[in-house]
């Protein structure tokens, strides 16, 4: 498969106002130098194993869970302000299409941005897509797993690279 450099691009409505949370913590979180983690928040089951593997690592220090949401369609506030000065950005995407990932790296500085697909850890449930297929007790183990893996290779200074190009069957995220 090829890999395309092409861009595609939506349009966004300018916002109306500020998140008041937002603009808390954001201003929090920079002022105290923390690293953001954003996932993907796909629908899918693979969407909510990086999302709660997101969770997890922003438990850890010096990581903190950031939104996506303000970052990418708010970009004076304090969450966007705080994401653009980080040093570094964490993005967990769900699979190898790195949804997030794609767009971030066109947003602020590519280098900066530790990127990890969740399936290529646990690689399987990729022929389900709603969450509630898979029990909470399993989605948990699994984010933990994703979680685990992420703050490994974190700790060692490793991320992915670049996208893989997969067709989402499982055996291509290996
Ligand atoms: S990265 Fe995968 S799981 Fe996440 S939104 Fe994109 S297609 Fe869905």
């Amino acid at each position: 498969m090829t890999k395309s450099k092409a861009k595609i691009s939506i349009v966004v409505d300018e916002p109306k106002g500020f998140c008041p949370i937002g603009e808390r913590v954001g201003n929090q979180n920079k002022n105290e130098r923390k690293i953001p983690v954003i996932s993907c928040e796909g629908a899918c089951i693979r969407g909510e194993i990086a999302r709660l593997a997101a969770h997890l690592v922003a438990k850890e220090e010096p990581y903190r869970r950031s939104c996506h949401g303000e970052m990418f369609t708010v970009p004076t506030s304090a969450i966007a302000g705080w994401m653009k000065e980080a040093p570094k950005v964490v993005v967990i995407d769900g699979c190898f299409l790195h949804c997030h990932g794609r767009i971030l790296k066109n947003l602020t500085n590519e280098d900066k941005i530790a990127q990890f697909d969740a399936l290529s850890v646990y690689k399987k449930y990729t022929d389900i897509f709603d969450i509630d297929d898979i029990p909470e007790e399993d989605r948990k183990r699994v984010a933990r797993q994703v979680a685990d893996k992420v703050l490994a290779d974190l700790k060692q200074g490793k991320a992915a690279e670049e996208p893989a190009a997969a067709c989402g069957c499982g055996g291509c995220s290996e």
